[in-house]
């Protein structure tokens, strides 16, 4: 309440012997000072605000409860006041309490009469140290978004923009101005509107999105590749009523990313002519040896294990540029998949002496599927299990068919994945990089080729895991 209002307020409803009541009652600070600097009068708002009791500074100098910093600034509003000035434009006063923090005080103050004689002053203060942090959180934050080198914008439910910073006028191109009020459509490209709709419906029930790679349009119709983060907006009643969006230029990085395939894609076809060759020559040499005891002989084989692990390798690294490009191609056909089970897990203990390789159960299933790239599934997650259990000395492989879906689940008890690398396991180079997986080879690209395959499929990939404990990798496939 202001000082004119309070006037206004008494003049018109109050009786004046009832003054001190409402001066009792009022939640903002009511007090007098006299014309010597004193506190002279203090209302019970004063305890409740500051802590302190009114008689510890009743007929004290008030400048002793201002800030240092603030004391000049006080001892001017007061100089004004006792010279008779009324001060209706509040001012900012630092208050000391009780427990020695200091509340920020809003006062507006006049000339304390008495019989037409100034004899001091008096004024009203309020505390608002709330607001005023709130304002220099709002401001920090709002100097942050203003600086961001990111897209930042606010948008209602249904996609109208009502907030654009100086980072979103640099990467889509459009002025805050013209865009804000407009649909966020404008800046979503044909083939990316049903993705919109989508992220929105999952902002609109309080879901966030994290680092989305997607496309934007900008004002000159170009595509920009942008990572987006989105998240909803709420009132102070828990109530969603917009969304707030920050979208990253990743162009450079996706570039960076096409041209690594590009190379990747080329380098490894490139390679695989002259292993093959070399693949076919060592062969030759192993078989025009005579004696196979022999040191030449065993020199061979050796170089002939190699080869296989190069062939290997190279093999892993063109399944996955043919990912990356859309052409990795299934060759379909009806196969019997204990029997494939069998033969793998047969293969892979022909590698290990440590390891026994355990089967338990049956799907008597005939699949229809690329048996070629469901063995090479199985191979894959069959020799990491061995690779990463080298303490363990059994591997078991469960099949458990089920009406419509056979499940192929392959446990060790090897070094276990820990939680937060589990969900990335799929990924493409993702490694779980602790210090003992340094000791382990490769590329990290045997999983990301593996759950691509069983997508394709339409089925589903998955891992439990237990660090220290041992791991269990499952896929599921479809029955037709
Ligand atoms: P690579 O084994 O060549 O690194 P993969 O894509 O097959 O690549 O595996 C990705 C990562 O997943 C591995 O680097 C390893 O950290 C982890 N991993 C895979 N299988 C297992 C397992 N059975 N036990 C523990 N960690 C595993």
């Amino acid at each position: 309440m202001s000082l004119q209002n309070l006037d206004n307020f008494i003049k018109d409803t109050v009786e004046p012997y009832q003054y001190q009541e409402l001066i009792e009652l009022v939640p903002e600070v009511i007090y007098k000072i006299s014309t010597d600097g004193n506190l002279i009068s203090l209302n019970p708002a004063f305890e409740k605000i500051t802590g302190w009791k009114v008689k510890d500074w009743l007929n004290k100098p008030f400048i002793g409860i201002v800030h240092p910093g603030d004391i000049a600034k006080a001892f001017s509003k007061f100089q004004q006041s006792v010279k008779g000035e009324r001060i209706s434009d509040p001012y900012e006063l630092r208050i000391l309490k009780k427990d020695g923090s200091y509340i920020i005080g809003e006062f507006v103050s006049a000339p304390l009469y008495e019989n037409n004689q100034i004899i001091g002053k008096i004024g009203i203060g309020r505390d608002v140290t709330d607001r005023k942090m709130a304002e220099e959180r709002l401001n920090k934050l709002a100097a942050i978004i203003e600086s961001s080198d990111d897209a930042i914008m606010g948008q209602k439910l249904e996609g109208i923009i009502t907030s654009w910073n100086p980072g979103a006028e640099k990467l889509y191109g459009f002025t805050a101005k013209e865009i804000v009020g407009q649909t966020v459509l404008k800046i979503v490209p044909e083939d990316k509107k049903e993705e919109f709709y989508q992220i929105m419906e999952v902002a609109r029930i309080g879901g966030s999105i994290d680092h989305l790679e997607t496309v934007r349009k900008h004002k000159d119709g170009r595509r920009i590749d942008i990572s987006l983060t989105l998240s909803p907006i709420v009132d102070s009643s828990g109530e969603i009523f917009g969304v707030s969006e920050i979208g990253r230029d990743i162009t450079i990085q996706k570039e960076l990313e096409r041209r690594k395939d590009a190379f990747i894609g080329m380098a490894s076809h490139e390679l695989k002519t002259p292993i093959t060759t070399l693949k076919a020559f060592t062969q030759l040499l192993m078989q025009l040896e005579s004696k196979k005891n022999g040191t030449f002989f065993k020199y061979l084989s050796k170089m002939d294990e190699e080869l296989n692990r190069l062939t290997e390798l190279v093999t892993e690294l063109l399944d996955l540029s043919k990912i990356q490009v859309g052409r990795l191609a299934l060759n379909k056909e009806k196969f019997d998949l204990d029997e494939m089970i069998k033969d793998t897990a047969e293969n892979v203990q022909g590698i290990t002496k440590k390891h026994k390789i355990q089967i338990d159960g049956k799907s008597e299933k005939v699949l229809f599927g690329d048996k070629r790239r469901l063995n090479q599934v199985l191979l894959n997650l069959l020799t990491n299990a061995i690779k990463y259990s080298p303490e363990g000395d059994k591997v078991v492989v469960k099949v458990l068919p089920d009406n419509n879906k056979v499940t192929v689940s392959i446990t060790d008890f090897g070094i276990g994945i820990a939680k937060k690398h589990q969900l990335r396991i799929f990924d493409r180079f993702y490694r779980a990089a602790g210090l003992s997986e340094k000791t382990f080879p490769g590329l990290g690209i045997g999983l990301y080729i593996s759950a691509e395959i069983i997508r394709r499929h339409g089925g589903q990939i998955w891992v439990e895991s237990i660090k220290r404990k041992g791991s269990t990798f499952s896929f599921a496939l479809p029955l037709k």
